[in-house]
């Protein structure tokens, strides 16, 4: 919590100091540029992972339990891979958390709400999910998170208490609309890059190996690639003694309603 805020308060000290040295001639300009980097550096790299929790308070993980338990969260549906995503979870009695768009849940209603009524968690992960949402006004983010919510409560009579931003970016506003929307934000220990790697074993490699009690599986719904490393994984799961439930159950975040 408030990292930024010291690391602000540091590189502001380490820049008036440099600035000093400077004028008094003792150090050279470069260490001043360094520092102003630096800082740079540290803040982008707190927008881009949200495990860091750089500009607040964001769930990536739970403390590890004896009950082998993890949660495998999928992102941007739903979509009608969401069917078999649900059917694989079904066959392999997993439970998940499936963070769904606004405008997708439109869509398809009626796999929203099986989501739900399979005994799944539904997250909210805005209403449209644009590329520049990151750069929104706080407002304009609580109005993306209001609108989901309202889509979301239409197809499944169900409110949610969590959040995960488009692309995990966090920021100032982001952590301004989750508060004003009353939202847990949510990321993940494990990042699958479902979306981005071709090769189905690879994905697998990324997850297996690591994967242990307590950690939060970033999937997305949206692919036949998916709906295939999934089956793996479940197997793989059920090898491990490894049992996924809904993030919000595994965080212990009270659901709304
Ligand atoms: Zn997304």
């Amino acid at each position: 919590m408030l990292k930024h805020q010291y690391i602000r308060i540091i590189i502001v000290i380490a820049s008036f100091v440099a600035a000093i040295g400077y004028l008094y001639d003792y150090w050279s300009i470069y260490w001043f540029v360094l520092i102003a980097l630096i800082g740079l550096g540290l803040t982008a790299w707190g927008v881009f992972d949200i495990r860091l929790g750089y500009f607040g308070k964001t769930h990536s993980k739970a403390s590890r339990n004896s009950s082998k338990q993890v949660s495998l969260t999928f992102d941007d549906g739903p979509c009608p891979y969401t069917n078999q995503v649900l059917d694989l979870l079904d066959q392999y009695d997993m439970k998940a958390t499936f963070f769904c768009i606004g405008q997708q849940v439109l869509k398809y209603p009626e796999i929203a709400n099986r989501i739900i009524e399979s005994g799944h968690s539904i997250g909210n992960h805005s209403f449209t999910h644009r590329k520049d949402i990151a750069f929104s006004k706080a407002g304009e983010m609580a109005t993306e998170i209001q609108l989901a919510d309202d889509a979301i409560a239409k197809a499944t009579n169900s409110t949610t208490p969590m959040y995960r931003p488009p692309f995990g970016v966090t920021n100032p506003n982001v952590i301004k609309a989750c508060k004003a929307s009353n939202k847990q934000i949510i990321g993940w220990s494990i990042r699958s890059l479902d979306t981005v790697i071709k090769d189905e074993k690879r994905i697998l490699n990324r997850i297996v190996p690591r994967l242990k009690a307590g950690d939060i599986v970033l999937l997305h719904d949206t692919s036949e690639r998916t709906v295939r490393v999934l089956e793996q994984l479940l197997i793989k799961m059920k090898e491990m003694n490894l049992q996924s439930i809904p993030v919000d159950r595994l965080l212990k975040i009270e659901r709304n309603g």
